[in-house]
């Protein structure tokens, strides 16, 4: 397939406005005529569904929560970046563009991610009018720090609960809009299939988490808000309930699906403590502004933190990193904290842990001051490991956190299905094969709040859409597709539960598909997962049934994407034969051990194609042009 990126040409600081420019509008009177289902409230979706309702079109939003506001967003802890260059400390635009496409290991768009860079700072200016309580400083002036991968600080945050206060700001703007009537909200939804005719998206079909009643809706345009994957590793960062459905089941109505091995695993997690231990925990990577991370230097030394003198510490990030130091990318921190862990450095009881240590920082700025920077998390890490943190490290280890990865779009956001959107996570995202801290935040709010609600317009305006009954065809068949697995999970009446197949699929993708990977390990996972996935649909155990209520059965069609999307996501690792980012090929190193890219051959988007459950999937390239930051070895030493 000829993949059409739409990027613009031209000087980079003006292609998103002449692009605008290009794009057809609605007229006002209009807007109110089309109806735009949004599928998800976390910033992205909510952002998207409150501006699209603001400016006058006819919205309809689902969530599977019982409330907009519980959408994984709320978790997000550490802040958001942002080009204001308020500490004067050389940020700019441009700053912000360039540590975005190297921090990516240049598997990027440049047009996307310079936009990006350009509205950050708009959202700052938004959030703050709607009430948003960053932090301030004493002058008044909004507050900012340091994260991955950047040497100034442009990162605003609400203490450790950006995320809540960010969504607590979309969820208003969203509520205002319920209460004019311009959206109509249905909670406890969960999409369950797209409805596509003639080639575009009209629909999609839902099913009610109360009752199990299964309905269609359908309007003119589609808007998948639906967050990340990274549940499919079983253990993770993310909120239990985030999975691939909503993406993967549009994957499978036509949309092609990118750069799916992408993700990324957070080096600051409490690191697993047990074999029935269902959710990791992450500490914020601010906390990698005055935490120092080491191991000591001898193998095996099991002796408590606070005995072993400086000279037998190994602050290893900043000895191998002068220049960043703890404030590398998390790529490269991860990665590194493997290699101590792999030499039999590693610390506690399982040996894989690092240190992430407050003392000199408390000394230097006093007990209060770190409490008042980060006392939510010290609370959290010390009612999950019974540890005192300001008086004895905290141990911390990688683990799954966010996916670059996720459904193809185009610069306007628009999937290969006419009309069906992608925004936020869900989308394959400005971020490459790595992201840097604090932009998840930043790009899911520009999708939402400012890049959708312009270029959704030009196509409602370029296309004459037909109303759409619920009892055309099409519909007729998704939903009774939505109805066939729903009766099929619930008729195996087999011997292991749900979760017990979604952490055996969990270690397959750690061990082999996770922090670093080998060919012999990627083709060991692709013999392994559709066996798996086989037994679980002649085995599996869904209790209940499917007119009330059932968590067991909603996570069973989870379980059951996610199996088919880790055989893509290893094909993809398999298939990329170069380590960039956060996808780390053993066969392809540097000297040094860091992630070495081969241009020549891969510098391109994956876009997989859907050919059937066990077909090979089709790879579709869209290939990576790189004016204005020349790719090169991502150096932070
Ligand atoms: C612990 C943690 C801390 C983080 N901290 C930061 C940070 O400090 N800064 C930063 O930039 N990023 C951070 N991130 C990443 C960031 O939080 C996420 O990438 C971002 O919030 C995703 O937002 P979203 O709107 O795309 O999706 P989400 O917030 O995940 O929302 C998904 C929405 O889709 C709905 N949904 C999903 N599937 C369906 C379906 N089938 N039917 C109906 N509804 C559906 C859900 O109900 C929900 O409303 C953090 C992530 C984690 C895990």
């Amino acid at each position: 397939m000829e993949l059409d990126s739409k990027s613009p040409t031209g000087p980079i600081e003006t292609r998103w406005d002449r692009h605008r420019f290009n794009l057809k509008l609605v007229n006002p009177a209009n807007k109110r005529k089309h109806t735009i289902l949004v599928v998800g409230t976390g910033l992205a979706g909510g952002a998207a569904a409150a501006t699209l309702a603001e400016l006058g079109y006819h919205v309809k939003s689902f969530c599977f929560q019982d409330s907009p506001r519980r959408a994984h967003s709320i978790a997000a802890q550490g802040g958001i970046n942002a080009a204001k260059n308020y500490h004067n400390d050389g940020d700019s635009i441009y700053r912000l563009f360039y540590d975005t496409v190297k921090g990516g290991d240049f598997r990027a768009r440049e047009s996307n991610v310079y936009r990006l860079a350009q509205i950050s700072v708009n959202i700052i200016d938004q959030c703050v009018a709607q009430g948003v309580p960053f932090a301030r400083e004493y002058s008044g002036y909004l507050d900012n720090r340091s994260f991955g991968g950047a040497q100034v600080s442009r990162t605003f945050y609400a203490r450790g609960q950006t995320g809540q206060q960010l969504l607590l700001g979309a969820y208003q703007a969203l509520e205002r809009q319920i209460g004019a009537g311009t959206v109509q909200m249905f909670p406890r939804t969960e999409m369950l299939d797209l409805i596509v005719i003639d080639g575009r998206a009209r629909g999609i079909v839902t099913r009610d988490l109360i009752t199990g009643r299964i309905e269609s809706h359908t309007g003119d345009a589609v808007v998948l808000g639906t967050g990340g994957y990274g549940n499919v590793y079983y253990l993770s960062t993310n909120a239990k309930g985030s999975n691939a459905t909503a993406i993967w089941r549009a994957h499978k109505r036509g949309a092609l699906f990118a750069n799916p091995c992408f993700t990324q695993i957070h080096p600051t997690c409490i690191p697993v403590s047990g074999e029935y231990q269902s959710k990791l925990t992450l500490m914020s990577e601010s906390l990698r502004n005055d935490g120092r991370v080491w191991v000591p230097l001898q193998k095996g030394d099991k002796r408590p933190p606070n005995q072993i003198p400086e000279a037998e510490r190994d602050y290893y990030l900043e000895r191998r990193y002068p220049s960043f130091g703890n404030l590398v990318p998390r790529d490269v921190a991860s990665r590194n904290a493997k290699f101590v862990c792999d030499e039999g450095r590693g610390v506690g009881e399982t040996g894989l842990a690092v240190y992430l240590d407050f003392r000199d920082a408390i000394q230097r700025l006093g007990k209060n001051l770190i409490k008042e920077r980060y006392g939510n998390l010290f609370d959290m890490y010390e009612r999950i490991t019974g540890e005192d943190p300001y008086s004895v490290p905290m141990r911390i280890y990688p683990a799954i956190h966010y996916v670059m990865g996720g459904l193809w779009v185009d610069y306007n956001l628009m999937s290969t299905i006419p009309g069906m959107y992608a925004v936020g996570e869900a989308n394959f995202s400005d971020h490459g094969a790595n992201r840097l801290g604090a932009s998840a935040l930043m790009q899911g709010l520009a999708d939402g709040y400012f890049v959708l609600p312009n270029t959704i317009g030009d196509y409602l305006a370029s296309n004459k859409l037909e109303k759409i009954g619920t009892d055309h065809p099409a519909v007729k068949e998704a939903e009774a597709n939505v109805t066939c697995i729903t009766k099929k999970l619930l008729e195996i009446k087999g011997t292991r539960s749900v979760d017990s197949y979604h952490r055996e699929l969990g270690k397959i993708m750690w061990e082999y598909c996770g922090m670093s990977r080998t060919a012999e390990g990627l083709k060991t996972a692709l013999g392994k997962i559709p066996a798996l996935r086989e037994q679980f649909w002649r085995d599996v155990k869904v209790l209940g049934n499917g007119e009330e209520l059932n968590q067991s059965l909603e996570k069973a069609g989870r379980v059951a994407d996610f199996f088919e999307l880790a055989e893509l996501m290893c094909l993809d690792a398999l298939e990329r034969n170069e380590s960039c980012g956060g996808h780390f090929r053993e066969e392809f190193q540097t000297p040094e051990g860091e992630a070495a890219r081969d241009d020549e051959r891969y510098s391109y988007v994956a876009a997989w194609g859907f050919r059937g459950v066990g077909n090979p999937p089709e790879l579709n390239k869209e290939p990576l042009n790189f004016e204005y930051v020349h790719p090169s070895q991502r150096s932070y030493k």
